[in-house]
Parts: structure tokens; C-alpha cells; sequence
């Protein structure tokens, strides 16, 4: 067990202490996503596109005929509102490889889903799209 010495800072004191040190540490820790050790050819998966900063994989576990995910490369961004408030020209690069492989593995018409916090269903927290594609059965969001 790991202990904290006291330490006698007030609390308006804004100096590093103990605590943001932990924090630091705890970051340079966390593993890195599935999808950059996807990326860094770690594990396998099927790449079916790729931008400078971004590229596409087919789901492992797809939910319609065709199912793919559209990721940056970075994995600075957690979700897709993260994403958009700090690198808006990614955003559009992630939406146009998105239309590029709907255009190439479907008909071009396409489905685009960013699961955003785990109540909504992400268990990636490095900002991907699902281009979802083919008969999609699951009607309530299509009209
Ligand atoms: P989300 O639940 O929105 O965070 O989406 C994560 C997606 O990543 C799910 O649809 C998973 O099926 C998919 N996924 C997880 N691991 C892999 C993998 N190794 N290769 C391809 N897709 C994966």
C-alpha cells in the first residue's frame, strides 16, 4: 500500500503536491486503446481505409451487413464532442472516410454512429464512427 505524506500546503495552494503527481504518473501509465494497438499492427484487424490521420477497420462484431469503424489516428480525443471542440478539420476528415468506404464496401448510403459515454453504449474511449450499412434492421433512427 502505497502512502501519502502530509503535507502542510493550505488549500488555495495551487503548487503541484502529491496528488497531481499520482494523477501525471496514472497517465503515462494508461494502456494505450484497442485501436492504436490496432494502428501499431499489434493486433489484427482488417484495415479497409486510411487518410493521413485517420483510418477505418471492419467491427469484429458487426450489427449490420456492413460495419465499420472510422478512427483518428490520434487517440487524444475520448468521444466525438471532444473531437469536434478541439480538432474540427479531423471531425470532417473522419466523416469523409466514412463516406469513401460506405461508397466502397456498401452502396454509399450509410448510417454514422458515435456512441458517446458508456450509457449510450462506448466502450472505446478513443472517439471512433460506426458507419453502419446494407439492410439495416433496427428502425428507430431511420425513419
Ligand atoms: P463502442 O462500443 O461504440 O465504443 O464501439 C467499440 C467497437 O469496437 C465495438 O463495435 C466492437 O465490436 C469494436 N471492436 C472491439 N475490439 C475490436 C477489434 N479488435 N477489431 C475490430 N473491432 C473491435
Amino acid at each position: 500500500m502505497t502512502s501519502v505524506a502530509p503535507t502542510s500546503r493550505g488549500p488555495c495552494d495551487t503548487t503541484p503536491g502529491p496528488m497531481s503527481e499520482a494523477v501525471t504518473r496514472l497517465d503515462a501509465m494508461s494502456e494505450p486503446s484497442i485501436f492504436t494497438r490496432i494502428l501499431q499492427g499489434e493486433i489484427p484487424a482488417e484495415i479497409v481505409g486510411e487518410t493521413e490521420n485517420v483510418f477505418a477497420i471492419r467491427d469484429i462484431a458487426p450489427q449490420a451487413p456492413v460495419h465499420l469503424l472510422v478512427i483518428p489516428k490520434t487517440p487524444q480525443y475520448r468521444n466525438v464532442v471532444e473531437l469536434a471542440a478541439g480538432d474540427p478539420d479531423l471531425l470532417t476528415e473522419v466523416v469523409g472516410l466514412a463516406n469513401t468506404v460506405a461508397a466502397e464496401y456498401a452502396d454509399g448510403d450509410f448510417r454514422l454512429v458515435f456512441n458517446t459515454g458508456e450509457g449510450a453504449g462506448q466502450t472505446v474511449f478513443h472517439v471512433h464512427a460506426h458507419v453502419l450499412a446494407g439492410d439495416l434492421n433496427e428502425k428507430s433512427l431511420g425513419g
